[in-house]
């Protein structure tokens, strides 16, 4: 479908999309230069400034494997800002798992990003510490522990990959700063707060916190089915950005074919009106008339029924508890692929994941249904299927 909106009326930043059908050097940076040119970027924004890149390196995977945020994206993004006048670039991210410096190295390495380092001269960053950092209008977390290139950043760009996520429909660019998080205590956010609603919000307050000035998604190609690690590469063909990340996330979720309610940090930046409820109110710059919808996009497998906001509160957890349990699809081992790496384990939330005779088993009474083991997974080992 050829679709162009333009709104004069909307008071929310606009969302620029380009074209870019490869991923060849000089057609990213062209379509980098249109996205910063449609947005009206300025150089001012940049200008003197130590500014923070934040890709989504997720795990140790290569660039054609469409899990993380492509080189030439993060490359070409890094070449304007220094032409921009930026005093110093970090690039930096805090993967699954453990946030070392020998992770960091062999991630960035896999990735592509050491090479964007020798080519750009951005620093990579190594540093492991982090400090607590109040939260800006919070509903549910009063602080959050921050990775330091995020604390001491005067800007910050997040570079994100579009994907569908087994537990929250879209790592889009509200997900993508679940990474300012340090390695472990990502999986105890996810124990902390295991209702869905209740996650997505703290993601929500998250993104408010950091608040990254620019947000670019690279869908030159996505991910599809069961992201963000275990879905399909999808050829989409385009770059997205806008100023305002949950405008950007409300457009990505008409443009994958889901509804608000089935990407909850969508549903809440609705309520909270920091992103219009319509997507007629959004205002969409797309020059080269891309489609804005594609309807036959793939979603995960894990897409389960939350109705629990519609039953009286004294029964909320029980209806919880039901949907949870017996709803959810639930993450099964498939012990002929597993190597008995012990990812799973590491990044599980409950610890109902162990390892024995170098295969992995799960006890499902403890298992909260969050999908770290299966994003996690080195292999492709772990499936979500049907209902227990
Ligand atoms: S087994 Fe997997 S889905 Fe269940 S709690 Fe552990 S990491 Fe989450
Ligand atoms: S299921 Fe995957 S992550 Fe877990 S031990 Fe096996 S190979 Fe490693």
């Amino acid at each position: 479908m050829q679709n162009q909106m333009k709104s004069s009326i909307s008071s929310f930043p606009p969302i620029a999309m380009v074209k870019a059908s490869s991923y060849e050097e000089a057609l990213i940076a062209k379509a980098v230069e249109r996205l910063f040119s449609e947005l009206s970027i300025s150089s001012a924004l940049f200008e003197g400034k130590k500014v923070l890149i934040k890709p989504n390196l997720l795990m140790r995977r290569r660039p054609e494997e469409a899990t993380t945020t492509h080189p030439q994206v993060v490359l070409s993004v890094i070449e304007w800002i220094k032409r921009a006048g930026a005093a110093e670039i970090v690039l930096a991210d805090s993967p699954g798992g453990l946030y070392t410096p020998s992770q960091l190295r062999s991630i960035y390495s896999a990735c592509g990003m050491e090479d964007v380092a020798k080519k750009s001269g951005c620093v990579l960053n190594l540093e492991t510490g982090s400090g607590t950092v109040p939260s800006k209008n919070p509903k549910l977390c009063q602080d959050f522990n921050l990775i330091d290139p995020v604390r001491k950043a005067d800007v910050i760009v997040s570079v994100g990959k579009l994907k569908t996520h087994c537990m929250t429909g879209l790592s889009g660019g509200v997900k993508n700063l679940f990474g300012c998080i340090p390695g472990l205590q990502k999986p105890q956010l996810h124990y902390r707060y295991q209702n869905k609603r209740e996650f997505c919000s703290m993601l929500v307050d998250l993104a408010q916190t950091v608040a990254p000035v620019l947000t670019i998604m690279d869908a030159v190609e996505s991910m599809e089915g069961n992201g963000p690690s275990g879905g399909s590469v999808r050829k989409t063909g385009f770059l997205i950005a806008s100023q305002n990340p949950f405008c950007l996330d409300r457009f990505l979720c008409d443009l994958i074919a889901m509804t608000p309610q089935q990407v909850p940090t969508v549903a809440e930046s609705i309520q909270r009106g920091l992103c219009p409820e319509k997507s007629e109110d959004l205002l969409i710059l797309n020059p080269d008339a891309l489609p804005t919808l594609l309807r036959d996009y793939r979603h995960p497998q894990s897409k389960t029924i939350d109705f629990s906001g519609n039953v009286p509160s004294f029964l909320q957890p029980a209806v919880r508890w039901t949907a949870r349990h017996l709803l959810s699809p639930k993450p099964i081992i498939d012990t002929q692929k597993c190597i008995g790496c012990g990812k799973c384990a590491e990044s599980c939330p409950p610890h109902t994941i162990h390892i024995q005779n170098r295969k992995a088993q799960i006890q499902y009474k403890n298992c909260i249904r969050c999908y770290c083991c299966h994003e996690m997974c080195p292999v492709k080992a772990i499936h979500i299927k049907g209902r227990s």
